[in-house]
């Protein structure tokens, strides 16, 4: 029985493991940190689950194609809670714009707001009504045959009008001044969003594949190790890999931290790519393209999620929006960043995210990666800092939520470098590599709609794949995972093994 070692549990490692599993390979997963998951996660305070990752999880529609991998995977049976709109924001003077799923309820509501607006209005809700239908289309795109997706084509040639938009550039075209200022933000207020993407998600909400797992993301994760590990594989936690072996430019093992050495026929990284070719591999299998790959963002940026400040408070917050643009009265400096609004999760509607009556917030904040890093240096200034956002959080909170303070059970603060320390990436989450100038880039775009452009290999080094983030380049359970099922395909090909999926 051939074996394979796979360096993470995050969605591309377990899902080695598990399709390794399926096919007789002899399969253990090293995971530096306690749990599964990786990025998929979430962590428990005082009876409250403050969850780290998932706004949205796709495939719980039966009989798609990606409900169907998921199944494979074990990830379900996940519990779908329902959400009644995508986003909400509010003004400090309280007026609201929700942006409901239902798109009648939505066109009567933003017609409602702004008359003028009819035009645009129509043109975004047609946008939506055009993904609607039984076609499974993200599902052929990432399952099909070469011809299955070539069928897509008369699918998208009418869309195309949407992909010169991002989020930013379309809600710049309305006239109300509210929602000019609000549309750009109403996907995690990240204006750089390629409208069409959001358009498709949308939908895909009214057709009942998107939505909330109850419990949130580690519900997936742990689902997923189960799976795993009842087929026999190994997971082998706060073990971590800090180098590949290699015999022959072939990987033949991983060291493990400890000193530890153990041997497999193939290995596969789910880590952080950079660490993977620069640390663990010590840049012996690049060429101009990979070093290019490795090169880290120059342009610090400010980043979506560089900061959540979760609180839990005893308060029943079922009543609230899930998903809150809460506009400051006047703009305010939040951990180096200039912000003229707070966005939120509110899990009033997943009674299971806190102990009865009690509901949790979760503030994400941009920010620049070297703010964090800098300040990372130092102990007591990063602590303060952290502090001094809370504090922040909550003064600006208690406009919309009057009494919260005395309600706060619990804050927990958390930075691009927590995700450093806890997964070992280079970037935050941010872990991807440098093909394009930026993630926005349309070619990024197609990669990820149609899988191109993937990173499987490294030249020069046989038996070892990648699996997850640095594959794809995109934050996406649903893809990250499906990198594994192709990982294996391509070893049971080298093995002369017929693939199998259960
Ligand atoms: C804030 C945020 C919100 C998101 N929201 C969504 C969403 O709503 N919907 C969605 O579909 N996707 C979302 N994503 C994206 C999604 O979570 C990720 O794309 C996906 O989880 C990445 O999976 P991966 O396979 O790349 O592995 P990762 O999650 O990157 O896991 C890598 C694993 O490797 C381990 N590791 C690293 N180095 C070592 C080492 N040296 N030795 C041993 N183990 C090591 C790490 O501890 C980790 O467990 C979000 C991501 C973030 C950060």
């Amino acid at each position: 029985m051939k074996s394979i070692i796979i360096i993470g549990s995050g969605m591309g490692g377990l899902a080695t493991g598990i399709y390794g599993q399926y096919n007789g390979f002899n399969t253990t997963i090293f995971e530096a940190h306690s749990l599964p998951g990786g990025q998929c996660t979430s962590w428990k305070r005082k009876g409250y689950v403050f969850d780290a990752c998932l706004h949205t999880l796709n495939g719980f529609k039966p009989e798609t194609k990606v409900n169907a991998f998921w199944q494979e995977l074990g990830a379900m049976p996940c519990e779908m809670v329902e959400r009644n709109e995508f986003v909400s924001a509010v003004l400090p003077d309280g007026t609201h714009f929700h942006n409901h799923y239902d798109i009648k309820k939505l066109e009567y509501h933003l017609k409602q707001l702004s008359p003028d607006d009819a035009d645009v209005i129509d043109e975004y809700i047609n946008g939506i009504k055009s993904f609607l239908g039984e076609l499974d289309w993200f599902g052929i795109s990432n399952f099909g045959t070469f011809w299955e997706k070539l069928s897509l084509v008369p699918f998208f040639l009418p869309k195309i009008k949407y992909f010169k938009y991002t989020m930013g550039s379309f809600g710049e075209r309305f006239r109300h001044p509210f929602l000019h200022k609000a549309f750009p933000l109403i996907r995690y207020s990240v204006p750089d969003v390629p409208l069409f993407g959001y358009l498709a998600e949308h939908s895909s909400y009214i057709y009942g594949d998107s939505g909330w797992p109850r419990g949130g993301g580690m519900t997936l994760s742990k689902n997923m190790a189960s799976r795993y590990q009842e087929l026999g594989g190994t997971i082998r936690y706060r073990k971590k890999v800090v180098r590949i072996l290699t015999e022959n430019n072939r990987a033949c093992g991983v060291e493990l931290e400890d000193g530890t050495q153990h041997k497999a026929d193939f290995v596969v990284s789910n880590a952080d790519g950079r660490k993977t070719i620069l640390e663990m591999l010590e840049g012996r299998y690049m060429n101009k393209k990979v070093s290019q790959y490795c090169e880290p963002n120059s342009e610090d940026n400010d980043i979506a999620f560089s900061v959540f400040v979760c609180l839990g408070v005893k308060r029943d917050l079922s009543s609230y929006p899930s998903f809150l643009i809460m506009f400051l009265d006047q703009p305010e400096t939040i951990g180096g960043h200039n912000c003229d609004h707070l966005g939120m999760q509110i899990f009033g509607f997943d009674t299971s995210m806190a102990p009865s009556d009690r509901g949790v917030i979760k503030v994400e904040l941009s920010g620049k990666p070297s703010y964090f890093s800098q300040l990372y240096q130092d102990e007591t200034a990063y602590q303060a800092e952290k502090n001094k956002i809370a504090e922040q959080v909550i003064a600006l909170l208690e406009k919309q939520f009057p009494g919260l303070r005395e309600d706060i059970e619990v804050i927990d603060v958390s930075t691009l470098c927590t995700w450093e320390r806890y997964m070992g990436g280079t970037q935050g989450h941010n872990n991807f590599p440098r093909k394009y100038k930026d993630l926005t880039d349309i070619r990024n775009v197609l990669d990820f709609i149609f899988g191109l452009n993937r990173i499987y290999t490294l030249p020069g080094l046989g038996n070892f794949f990648f699996a997850g983030q640095w594959v794809t380049s995109m934050g996406s359970l649903f893809s990250n995972a499906l990198t594994g099922k192709t990982v294996v395909q391509k070893i049971c090909k080298k093995s002369g093994v017929k693939f199998t999926e259960s």
